[in-house]
């Protein structure tokens, strides 16, 4: 690697997915793209968005409620369009997996079948600084079976001066507070740090203490390579908006693992869309839940935000998790490589995010130091899309699917600017 222009052009050109940025808009500054790098935050939109909602709403004026059962993509079988794509995704069985609701939600509606607490085995185990949500979600559903969540959480911390878990840390906590944990939740990618966790080593540590383990992959899906199937997570969640490309309120999904599939004996909230679907118009009297992850569905599909789900899901299709994820290390390789050397002419950026590839996705968090704030704004002023987060921390993801070489190294000339100014 090197800091030259000529550089990035030439990466940009041997890049096997160079394509894709064209299938996305890019927000507009000064007559030209943005430099974007919040698709941790908002993925950018589908050119084919557009057309699948018009297609749908098309669907609408045409048919009325006969657009149910009408046409290739009937509305009464719609998240059965978006499994296929999710399975790959998550690296799941199709029956593993469903679009519904949003990720707040579905953590709820996994608690209440993954989280029992018994006497003596009631805690629930999770990082600290978790994303706010997931936090609020697990205090009240502790609160909600009459523990106290000083008592029954337990949150790992980075050993002093560390700014990211060590494996060995999480899973010696998980062996320490084995007979307590009923529920193991964890990020799959932390959304602060970057850390992309051991699912499987977590998984099975949790599993040989007796616990649940599940995830929230809001910042995993469609970021790194997932294989929930084979790593044996009791359940998942994430939401499609991020790295999936969905559209600002996109819809979230679930994973259920197989082993749960037939297991008629967890408590669940039930609605119609979970229920038998060959008896499902009965509209009888005795849930009989839909084998799968499909028997958690309360209501029916969110058909238009579906539709704009599916239209990204489709691109992830054609790349596939592998090419994406070459291209996501060697693109986040870069940035850091071309961080360092600012470093090194004396900008004080640190990355607190992994430096192993293997340990994170294409965000890198760094924090800023005590000009963080006005670098932050003067990096916003001259049209760069990342995010700051309290108290100093600036997030940017190159996302493999549509940044370039050159975005990430415009980013360098305008932080070298931000050096010499
Ligand atoms: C983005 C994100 C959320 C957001 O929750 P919504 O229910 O979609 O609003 C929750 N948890 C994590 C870890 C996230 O990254």
């Amino acid at each position: 690697m090197d800091t030259s222009a000529q550089y990035a052009i030439e990466q940009d050109q041997n890049d096997e997915l160079a394509s894709f940025r064209e299938r996305f808009y890019f927000p507009q500054f000064e007559g030209r793209d943005v430099l974007y790098f919040c698709g941790n935050s908002l993925g950018l939109q589908p050119k084919t968005v557009e057309a699948a909602l018009l297609r749908e709403l098309e669907h609408w004026k045409q048919h009325g409620v006969e657009g149910h059962f009408r046409g290739d993509m009937p509305w009464m079988h719609y998240h059965k369009f978006l499994q296929p794509g999710l399975a790959e995704i998550l690296g799941a069985y199709i029956d593993e997996v469903v679009p519904m609701n949003t990720l707040t939600v579905n953590l709820h509606l996994l608690m209440v079948s993954f989280y029992r607490p018994g006497r003596h085995r009631y805690k629930i185990l999770m990082e600290a600084g978790a994303f706010s949500s997931d936090q609020y979600a697990v205090e009240s559903q502790v609160r909600y079976h009459g523990f106290q969540p000083e008592e029954a959480i337990i949150e790992i911390a980075p050993r002093e001066g560390e700014h990211t878990l060590r494996t060995e840390d999480i899973l010696t906590a998980i062996a320490e507070h084995g007979p307590e944990i009923a529920l193991i939740l964890f990020s799959g990618v932390q959304y602060y740090t970057g850390q992309y966790f051991d699912i499987a080593a977590i998984t099975r540590a949790g599993h040989q203490a007796g616990a649940v383990v599940g995830f929230d992959l809001a910042h995993a899906a469609g970021n790194v390579p997932l294989h929930l199937h084979d790593w044996g997570a009791d359940f998942a969640t994430w939401c499609s908006y991020k790295y999936l490309n969905s559209g600002p309120g996109g819809p979230a999904g679930i994973f259920v693992h197989e082993r749960w599939a037939y297991d008629h004996t967890l408590p669940r909230f039930a609605g119609w869309w979970g229920h038998d679907e060959t008896q499902r118009f009965r509209m009888e009297k005795g849930f009989i839940p839909m084998p799968g992850a499909a028997g958690w569905q309360l209501s029916n599909a969110q058909i238009f935000s579906f539709a704009a789900h599916k239209a990204a899901l489709d691109i992830f299709q054609e790349v596939g998790m592998p090419a994406l994820r070459r291209k996501s290390q060697a693109l986040t390789t870069y940035l850091e490589y071309l961080l360092g050397i600012l470093n090194q002419q004396g900008l004080p950026l640190q990355i607190i995010t992994p430096g192993a590839p293997a340990q994170r996705g294409c965000q890198l968090s760094v924090v800023a130091g005590p000009e963080g704030r006005s670098l932050f704004d003067f990096l916003t002023a001259h049209g760069v899309v990342c995010d700051w987060r309290e108290p100093d921390v600036i997030r940017l993801a190159p996302v493999p699917l549509y940044n370039r070489f050159q975005d990430v190294h415009a980013l360098y000339q305008l932080l070298q600017k931000w050096l010499t100014t």
